[in-house]
């Protein structure tokens, strides 16, 4: 697995994309998918289906409208029903959470800059956690860092608020 070299913070995921683009389409709508870490459906799928689980490659479908969270080789399907924690970019996902490792929902990044006029992820998670919690290769649903979304609604509020962007090139959850 590649390690993304500007990433010091211990998440142990990587922008530089660890996870392999996928060639399969997902068997319901069509749409590229990707491939995740087996530790991540584990940690996702409901009790019963985690039972159920095969030693496979699994994908996840990126198609927000589409109810298929994930899918194997074998095109066995896992549902957004089936799942313990809502995939953020699937519509209708509540809550909308945004950093699964620390539980920070939309929402609160939103208010944490609005309010508070907080600008990284580092300290909006130090607002709402008393500690910082990495484990993106399990927890997060495609099995990488946060970082990008988490910056994406830091911009885009402070977008709404007139105020100046901010960079986060350097920056991985840390
Ligand atoms: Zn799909």
């Amino acid at each position: 697995m590649k390690k993304y070299s500007g990433c010091n913070c211990g998440c142990q995921s990587s922008r530089e994309k660890s996870v392999k683009e996928s060639k399969m389409d997902c068997p319901v709508c069509g749409a590229s998918c990707r491939n995740v870490p087996l530790d991540v459906v584990f940690n996702f799928a409901n009790k019963e289906i985690r039972d159920e689980l095969q030693y496979n490659d699994y994908y996840i479908c990126l198609n927000s409208d589409c109810e298929v969270a994930y899918f194997n080789n074998n095109k066995d399907i896992i549902s957004i029903n089936d799942i313990r924690r809502p995939i953020w970019f699937k519509k209708g996902a509540e809550p909308k959470i945004i950093c699964y490792c620390n539980n920070i929902t939309e929402s609160q990044i939103k208010e944490a800059v609005r309010e508070h006029n907080l600008k990284s992820w580092d300290k909006i998670v130090l607002h709402y956690r008393n500690r910082k919690n990495y484990d993106c290769n399990k927890l997060n649903p495609i099995g990488e860092c946060c970082t990008d979304t988490f910056y994406k609604i830091i911009n885009n509020t402070l977008d709404e608020l007139g105020k100046e962007r901010v960079d986060n090139s350097d920056d991985c959850c840390g």
